[in-house]
This record gives C-alpha cells, sequence and structure tokens, in this order.
C-alpha cells in the first residue's frame, strides 16, 4: 500500500530517485562496487559531485561569480558560517525575525557582529512575514524564505541593494528565482525539498569573501571548500548522489518553472478546501502562505487527534504540527505527488460530514 508522506524533513523524495538511490547501493555505475564503499576520489564520484553542482546553476541560473558546495553540519551551522565568514567583527547585518529558524540564525550572527532585527512577527505568533524597509550601510540582509513551522513564504524578495542571505532549506528549487544577483548567500539543509538529510547546499557570491580579518578554522571557512569543489575532506557521498539523481529529476520533469506551477496548484487545491472546509481554518496570514508547508488547525480540539487518526488510518503519514504550533501541517514538497493531495483534501471533506 501506497503511504502519502507529508512529513516536513527528512521528507518525501521521488520513488524514481529512491529505486536509482537503492540500485547504486547495489553496484554503482561500472565499478562493480555500491556507492556507498567507493573513495570520494573516484573518477565516478568527482563526476557525481561535478554534475550536482552543473544542475544546480543550471537550474538556478547561477553565473561564475557564485561558488556551489555541498557540506555538512545541516543548515543550522551556516547561522553562524555566514557571519563568521562575512561579517566582519564592527560591520553590521540585518535579520528579519520570522520564527525558530530565524531565532537561531540571530542568536548565532551576535557571535560575530552587530545585529540589526529590522523586524519580527513574533508577537502574532510568526503568522505573516514583516516586510521592513532595509537600510543600506548593512552588510547584508538575512531573510528564511519559508518557515517550516509556521507554514509562511516570501513570495517576493526584499527590494534592496544589500545583498541578501537567504535560509532556503525547506523551499530550495520550489520556484525558479527571478533576480538571483541580490543574493549573497543561499543555503539549504537537503533533507526538505531537495534529498536527503546529510548534507548542506551552500550558494555563495565569492566577493563577499575574505574580507573579515577573525581566524577562521580551516574547515569553516568557505574559501576551502571553494578551492577543493566540496572535497577538503571526505564529502558525504551518498547524500550527495541522492541530491544529484533529485535535480536530475528536477531537470528531466520540466525546471523550476514547471515544479512551480505544480506547487501552487497543489497548494491552492488544499488551501481552498481549508478555506471552504467549516471543520479547519488555515495558520498563515493569507498573503503570505507557503506552497511548501501548508498549516491549520481544527476548530474542536477534540477532534483534533481523532482526524489524525482517521487520515492515519487512510494512508497519510506526518500530518501532525510542529509542537510550537500545533494542528497539523501538511508539507507538500516537489516530490510529493499531486494525488496525495487531493487524497487529504477528500479526507477532509468525508471528516466533515461525519462531524460537522
Ligand atoms: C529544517 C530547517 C533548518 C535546520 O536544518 P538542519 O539541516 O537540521 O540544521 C533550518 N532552517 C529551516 C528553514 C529549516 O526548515
Amino acid at each position: 500500500m501506497t503511504k502519502h508522506n507529508f512529513f516536513a524533513g527528512p521528507a518525501v523524495l521521488d520513488r524514481s530517485v529512491m529505486d536509482q538511490a537503492a540500485s547504486a547501493v547495489g553496484t554503482f555505475d561500472d565499478m562493480g562496487l555500491s556507492i556507498l564503499e567507493i573513495s570520494h576520489r573516484s573518477k565516478q564520484f568527482v563526476a557525481v559531485m561535478e554534475e550536482a553542482e552543473a544542475l544546480v546553476r543550471e537550474l538556478l541560473n547561477l553565473s561564475d561569480d557564485y561558488a556551489v558546495l555541498f557540506l555538512t553540519g545541516g543548515a543550522s551551522s551556516q547561522f553562524f558560517m555566514v557571519p563568521m565568514n562575512i561579517l566582519a567583527s564592527g560591520d553590521t547585518a540585518g535579520y528579519v525575525d520570522t520564527g525558530t529558524w530565524s531565532t537561531k540564525a540571530i542568536k548565532e550572527a551576535k557571535l560575530y557582529g552587530n545585529i540589526e532585527v529590522l523586524a519580527s512577527s513574533k508577537e502574532d505568533g510568526f503568522n505573516h512575514i514583516p516586510k521592513p524597509d532595509v537600510p543600506d550601510h548593512l552588510r547584508y540582509l538575512h531573510i528564511t524564505s519559508n518557515n517550516t513551522i509556521y507554514g509562511t513564504q516570501y513570495k517576493g524578495f526584499p527590494n534592496t541593494s544589500v545583498p541578501i542571505v537567504a535560509d532556503m532549506s525547506s523551499d530550495i528549487f520550489n520556484r525558479p528565482i527571478d533576480d538571483i544577483s541580490k543574493f549573497g548567500v543561499i543555503y539549504a539543509g537537503a533533507q526538505k525539498n531537495l534529498g536527503p538529510a546529510g548534507t548542506t547546499l551552500v550558494i555563495v557570491r565569492k566577493d563577499l569573501l575574505g574580507k573579515v580579518d577573525r581566524q577562521i578554522p580551516t574547515m569553516l571557512n568557505y574559501e576551502t571548500h571553494i578551492a577543493k569543489n566540496s572535497s577538503f575532506n571526505t564529502p558525504p557521498v551518498f547524500p550527495i548522489y541522492v541530491c544529484m539523481l533529485s535535480l536530475r529529476w528536477l531537470k528531466a520533469n520540466g525546471g523550476l518553472k514547471v515544479m512551480q506551477a505544480k506547487n501552487d496548484a497543489k497548494a491552492k487545491v488544499l488551501y481552498d478546501e481549508i478555506d471552504r472546509n467549516s471543520l479547519f481554518a488555515g495558520v498563515a496570514a493569507t498573503e503570505d502562505r507557503s506552497n511548501m508547508n501548508v498549516t491549520f488547525t481544527i476548530n474542536n480540539a477534540d477532534l483534533e487527534g481523532k482526524f489524525l487518526d482517521f487520515v492515519t488510518e487512510h494512508d497519510i503519514m506526518g500530518l501532525k504540527g510542529h509542537r510550537s504550533v500545533g494542528g497539523f501541517r501538511a508539507s507538500i514538497y516537489n516530490a510529493l505527488k499531486t494525488e496525495s493531495v487531493h487524497h487529504l483534501v477528500s479526507l477532509m471533506k468525508e471528516f466533515e460530514s461525519m462531524h460537522a
């Protein structure tokens, strides 16, 4: 029986990607060895790394001004690697506080320079994206493009000449980025919308580097990894391979424009039902609703557990909301099929007819 995977991360991948990954665990390429037991310096793996990087460049239209890295330590390590590498101790960076992940990024950045929190939606339970003016003196502006826990997402990016640093962990590759040159750094833990857990995609504009005078440990210095094509030390070979497969899948399925149309259509089906159904209500402000993480509640606390049991009986996995928001969260990443959203919607209708 097929399950419908609505988990927030690690999350759904296309079946074809997992089948190819499984096959490579058996034997990879023409080597007669498993992908799990080959050298990261073998020409076969070097080709994987190169293809993964090339696909990222192609899908996002990146120029040579940017480096593409596959690192470890999760998006959480980028919370400190970004300021450590590009914020000199007397410099100021601006942060927009849109939830748990932004708050964590702010805490780490304060270790390295002056941090101005330009706006926060904390008072409103992070249910919307504040849009502050961005002063010109900032070294960079940090945003969280999609707030995985609260279900809010930037629909357009701030209009500023300050380089934007974006945590795109939960919406990387969900749509094309019109003006990539606005961005100084983009980072994303792979395990939401790209691949399995174990690697973090980091895209850095190279001219931002080399301008701080603090000592940076070798492993935490972007320049180390740029010079060695993400293979200064042993990279996470298997997660990078699966990310590459997933990027191939994205390209073969039409790229980011097509993916955006699918994602918007999937999200619309679900939000329309949340708005129509007398039992449910959306959490996020309408104009900031995420097309990746759809958060909603039920109007009768007694029914919350019942609805979760009901959908679980019908093969829906991972619908429980984050503990800090409660209710439900449907993570509908790139690889989640439209049929899965229709299945959830039909269960919401059925539950309404049982309980309204
Ligand atoms: C999950 C998540 C993180 C944390 O990612 P790790 O790779 O576990 O460190 C950071 N930011 C956002 C927006 C996330 O969704």
